[in-house]
């Protein structure tokens, strides 16, 4: 065994189907009692749900998170949770909400409980990213991280078939970099490879069949592995690819990472030949970036930039932001390949190494 750095971070994960009935129980250890519910617009009766299961403990719900937290939305929202004399925060949604969860508790030191409804596995890490003026920038810090997730399999029975399928493949993009990771380690690769085994296995049951508990627990077990390597191990190029694109040209966050994932992982496949043969292991395929690509299409999932937004004579732009102020990559980072990868990955073609 080679020598390694492993740093656990302090979070309380409460797991299963009908976990909420414990959400009384989980606020009361934390002591909370004026707690601001969050949730996005299209959450909003969940937000009013949560709030009536809080009873007294509820000061107040705040529905207008927004994709990418921009800093005027938390400030809308800090100024609710200020008047309401607020003591701890519960977010219910995907990345959008913790995020602004996050982003309220950075400025308030308010504790939070957060209750995840897709696979983007924020809550388990100590990760905030924000947008002002269009530009969003990335910070890690312990003060945001979430202090009890509460994982309830029912949630997610709602999440629709498309948006399970390129949110799951968002989480396994954090298992298959944390494979690769400069600060890899033996325990987050066993977490990462079991998180890609659970969502590979559970995502397309998912698809035909949103409502199946055991796939759809499967894959909430496998998002909650794949955020603990992200919040563990340092990103690299996928994740900045992913960085570039979505902020550049405005593309949806989830059916990004879906498209250029197996693309990053063939231009790494070289540099990183362990990682590779653990990743083709967990999806049960002979090739890592292969088996990515055959997943999404199993998933029906958009398998081209060009079918998401992205413009065509923008290519060369995004292989030239992508290769500035670059993350560590096994691979260094070669311009013209790094341009070819962006156009392939623009024109739903296969994975090359
Ligand atoms: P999201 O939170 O924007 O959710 C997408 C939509 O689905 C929203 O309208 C939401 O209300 C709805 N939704 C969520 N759960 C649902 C359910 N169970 N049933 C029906 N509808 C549901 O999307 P996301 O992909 O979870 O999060 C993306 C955001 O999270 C991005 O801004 C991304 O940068 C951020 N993110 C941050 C981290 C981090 O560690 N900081 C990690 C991953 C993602």
């Amino acid at each position: 065994m080679e020598a390694f750095i492993y740093e656990a971070l302090p979070a309380r994960v409460v797991f299963g189907r009908g976990t909420l009935a414990k959400l009384g129980e989980e606020v009361d250890r934390l002591g909370l009692t004026r707690i601001i519910v969050l949730a996005t617009p299209q959450q909003e009766d969940q937000a009013a749900e949560m709030s009536e299961r809080l009873g007294n403990r509820s000061a107040g719900t705040f529905s207008g998170a927004v994709m990418h937290t921009p800093v005027d939305v938390t400030e809308t929202a800090l100024n609710y949770v200020r008047e309401h004399r607020a003591d701890g925060l519960l977010a219910i949604g995907g990345g959008s909400t913790t995020g602004l969860s996050k982003a309220i508790s950075l400025r308030t030191g308010l504790p939070q409980v957060v209750i995840p409804t897709t696979y983007a596995g924020s809550e388990m890490t100590p990760i905030l990213g924000e947008t002002k003026a269009g530009i969003k920038t990335t910070q890690r810090t312990m003060a945001v991280l979430p202090k009890v997730v509460l994982y309830d399999v029912d949630l997610t029975l709602s999440l629709p078939p498309g948006l399970s399928a390129t949110s799951g493949m968002n989480a396994i993009a954090h298992a298959v970099e944390a494979l690769y990771a400069r600060d890899a380690n033996p325990i987050v690769s066993l977490m990462a490879q079991d998180g890609i085994a659970s969502l590979a296995r559970a995502l397309p049951g998912i698809v035909t069949n949103p409502t199946d508990p055991e796939a759809r627990s499967d894959a909430l077990y496998g998002a909650f592995l794949c955020g603990v390597c992200l919040g563990a191990v340092g990103m690299a190029l996928h994740h900045k690819l992913c960085h570039v694109l979505g902020g550049t040209f405005d593309l949806p966050h989830a059916e990004t990472h879906t498209i250029v994932l197996p693309h990053a992982v063939a231009y790494n496949a070289a540099a990183a030949p362990s990682a590779m043969g653990r990743i083709a292991a967990s999806l049960g395929s002979a090739d890592a970036a292969q088996g990515l690509y055959d997943l999404a299409g199993r998933l029906g999932t958009a398998r081209a930039l060009s079918k998401i937004g992205m413009p065509k004579d923008s290519i060369r732009q995004a292989a030239d932001l992508a290769v500035l102020n670059p993350y560590w990559n096994p691979r260094p980072l070669e311009r013209s390949a790094i341009e070819e990868l962006i156009a392939r990955a623009w024109a739903g073609e296969k994975p090359l190494p």
